[in-house]
C-alpha cells in the first residue's frame, strides 16, 4: 500500500520506447519525429478536491488516508509531480467527422507516466485539464468544471455498467478561472477549471499511428506498434519481441475484436459517444474522451448530443456500429506500411463485422430475456420492437428494464402485460390505435415465445436485471450535479457516483434517480444537446 502518489511503483515504457520531441517550449506547433513532448502541468492556483474514485484508490494500492492529503490533492491537480512521473503530451492525428486532421495531440492531457501494481496492473495515469502543451493549437489547455464533472461520472458510471472504458481516479478544481464560450455564441464566460485524473492501461489512440502513417515515418509505426503489441497484447506474440507482418495483423484483429465489444456495450446501455474521431478511439478497446456524449433517453437511433453534429448527425446512436468500421479501416490504412498486403487486415473488419452482429444478436436476446430461445424468433421479436419504440418517445432504459416484469402466463390480459411498461412512455396519450394493437400483439408473440422455451417469469426477470440497468446516468442527471457543484456544493456528484456504483440494483431511497427525464430538461442545454466547448 502506498502512502502517497510517489510511493506508487513507476515504469515508464511509452517514454523510454519512442523518441522524445527534442523542443521544450509549449508553444503550439508541428512535431515530427516524436512520439511525445515532455510538459509541466500547470500549477493550480488553489486547489481542491471534489471527487475520488475509491474503486480506483483500491487499485492503485493507495490508502484511502492518502486521499486526503495534500499531497494527493497536488499530484492529482497538476501542483506537485510524483517522484518517478516522467510528465508527457502524446502526440496523434485523426479523422475528425470523416475528414483527416493531420496533428492533433494532448493539447489538454498530460500523462504522469505508467505505475504497475502490487498485482502487477500497469495503469498510466493522465491529468485532463493540467494546461498547454505544443498541441493545444493555440488554445488554453484548460478544462472547466461542468465537462470535468461529465468525464469523471460517466467512466466511472460506465466501468459499472460493465461497459469497457478509461477510468477516472479523482475530480479537483484548481482554483483557476476558465473563459469559455460555451454556446459558441460569442459570450464567453468566466466558469472554474478543474482537472480529472484518468487512468487506463495506455492512452494510444489510433490516431496515434495515423500521424506516423501520413508522414511516412515508417520508422516509428512500427516502433510505436511494437511498443503497443509487446507491451500492452503480449498474449497474441507469445511474449516475442520480433514482430512479423502477420503479428500486426493479429493486433489489428484483436483491436477490431474490442471495438465491436465496447460497440455492442454501448448499444445496450444507450450509450451515445457523440464525437467518435479516430483521435478518439483507444486501441485497447475503451471508450475514451468522454465529450459532448450523452444517454438515449426516448428511443431514438437518429439521435446525437453533440450539437457541433447536429446537421449530418454522422455520430448517432445507430451510426455507432458503422463508424467503428470506418475507424478501424483507418487504422488498418495507417498499419498497412508494416504489413505490405491487404488480405490480413481486410479479413480483420471482417471479424469486426461478424464479431458485432453475433455479440449484438446475442446482447439483444439477453435484454429480452430470451437467451437460449429460437435464434430466429428472438430475432424477429427484436426487429419488431426496434420498429416500435421510436413510434411514440419510449425511454429506452425504463422500458428494458420494466419489460423484466411483464407476466408470460397464457391467461394473462394484454392490457395486464402492458402495465408495468407504461410509466417507459413520454406521451402514453399516444400509445393507441394501431400502435397500442402492435405493442400488444408484440408483447403477446414475446410472452408465448418465453414459454415455449419454458422460461419462468422470477428467472427471466434476475436475469434481465443483470443486463437492462435500472439507473444511468441520465444527461439531466449530470446537468444538476453540476449546476449544485457550481454553486459551491459537490455532494450531488458523491450522490450521483454512489447511485450510479450499483446500476442494475433497485436501490430503495434512490428511486428519483431511476425516473424518466423531467418535461424541463427536454431542450435545457447540457440535459439535451451539448456543444463540444469544454
Ligand atoms: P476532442 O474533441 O476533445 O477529442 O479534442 C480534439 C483535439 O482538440 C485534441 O487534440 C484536444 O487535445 C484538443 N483540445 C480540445 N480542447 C482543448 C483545449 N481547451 N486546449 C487545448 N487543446 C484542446
Ligand atoms: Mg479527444
Amino acid at each position: 500500500m502506498a502512502s502517497t502518489l510517489s510511493d506508487l511503483r513507476f515504469d515508464n515504457r511509452f517514454t523510454a520506447d519512442l523518441p522524445a520531441d527534442p523542443v521544450s517550449s509549449v508553444q503550439s506547433r508541428q512535431v515530427a519525429g516524436a512520439g511525445y513532448s515532455r510538459v509541466t502541468p500547470r500549477q493550480p492556483g488553489k486547489p481542491s478536491l471534489l471527487a475520488t474514485s475509491a474503486e480506483m484508490v483500491h487499485e492503485l494500492g493507495l490508502l484511502p488516508d492518502t486521499v486526503a492529503s495534500d499531497d494527493f490533492l497536488l499530484a492529482v491537480s497538476g501542483g506537485v509531480l510524483p517522484a518517478d512521473a516522467d510528465p508527457y503530451a502524446a502526440c496523434y492525428g485523426g479523422h475528425q467527422f470523416g475528414n483527416w486532421a493531420g496533428q492533433l495531440g494532448d493539447g489538454r492531457a498530460i500523462t504522469l507516466g505508467e505505475i504497475v501494481t502490487g498485482a502487477g496492473h500497469r495503469h498510466t495515469l493522465q491529468l485532463k485539464g493540467a494546461g498547454p502543451t505544443p498541441y493545444s493549437r493555440g488554445a488554453d489547455g484548460l478544462a472547466v468544471l461542468r465537462s470535468s464533472v461529465r468525464e469523471f461520472l460517466c467512466s466511472e458510471a460506465m466501468h459499472h455498467l460493465g461497459v469497457p472504458t478509461t477510468r477516472a481516479l479523482s475530480l479537483a478544481l484548481t482554483g483557476d478561472p476558465v473563459m469559455r464560450d460555451m454556446f459558441y455564441d460569442g459570450n464567453p464566460e468566466w466558469e472554474p477549471g478543474a482537472v480529472v485524473c484518468r487512468v487506463a492501461p495506455s492512452f494510444i489512440r489510433f490516431g496515434n499511428f495515423e500521424i506516423f502513417a501520413s508522414r511516412g515515418d515508417h520508422t516509428n509505426l512500427r516502433t510505436l506498434a511494437d511498443h503497443a503489441i509487446t507491451l500492452h497484447f503480449p498474449e497474441l506474440v507469445d511474449g516475442r519481441h520480433q514482430l512479423t507482418a502477420d503479428d500486426y495483423v493479429s493486433w489489428f484483429t484483436e483491436v477490431a475484436r474490442r471495438t465491436a465489444t465496447m460497440i455492442v456495450e454501448w448499444q445496450r446501455v444507450g450509450f451515445v459517444h457523440g464525437v467518435m474521431n479516430t483521435d478518439n478511439m483507444s486501441i485497447h478497446g475503451l471508450t475514451i474522451d468522454y465529450g459532448p456524449y450523452g444517454w438515449l433517453e426516448d428511443y431514438d437511433p437518429g439521435w446525437t448530443p453533440n450539437t457541433t453534429d447536429r446537421q449530418f448527425k454522422r455520430y448517432r446512436y445507430s451510426a455507432q456500429p458503422h463508424i467503428g468500421q470506418w475507424n478501424l479501416t483507418q487504422l488498418a490504412n495507417a498499419i498497412y506500411p508494416l504489413v505490405g498486403a491487404a488480405e490480413g487486415l481486410q479479413a480483420g473488419l471482417e471479424t469486426y463485422v461478424s464479431t458485432f452482429n453475433e455479440q449484438w444478436a446475442s446482447m439483444m436476446a439477453a435484454k429480452l430475456g430470451l437467451v437460449g430461445a429460437d435464434t430466429e424468433a428472438v430475432s424477429g421479436l427484436v426487429q419488431r420492437l426496434l420498429e416500435i419504440l421510436p413510434r411514440t418517445e419510449t425511454d429506452m432504459t425504463l422500458f428494458f428494464r420494466e419489460l423484466g416484469s411483464v407476466e408470460t402466463a397464457e391467461a394473462v390480459e394484454p392490457e395486464q402485460r402492458l402495465a408495468p411498461l407504461l410509466d417507459a412512455y413520454y406521451r402514453p396519450d399516444e400509445l393507441t390505435g394501431d400502435l397500442r394493437a402492435e405493442t400488444l400483439a408484440w408483447l403477446d408473440d414475446y410472452a408465448a415465445c418465453a414459454r415455449r422455451h419454458q422460461l419462468n417469469d422470477q428467472q427471466r426477470h434476475e436475469a434481465m436485471s443483470r443486463v437492462n440497468p435500472r439507473v444511468v446516468l441520465r444527461n439531466y442527471l449530470a446537468q444538476v450535479a453540476i449546476d449544485r457543484a457550481s454553486d459551491g456544493d459537490p455532494s450531488g456528484i458523491h450522490e450521483l457516483l454512489e447511485v450510479l456504483r450499483h446500476p442494475y440494483d433497485d436501490q430503495p431511497g434512490c428511486e428519483r434517480f431511476a425516473e424518466k427525464r423531467p418535461e424541463w430538461a427536454r431542450s435545457r442545454p447540457g440535459c439535451s444537446m451539448l456543444s463540444c466547448s469544454s
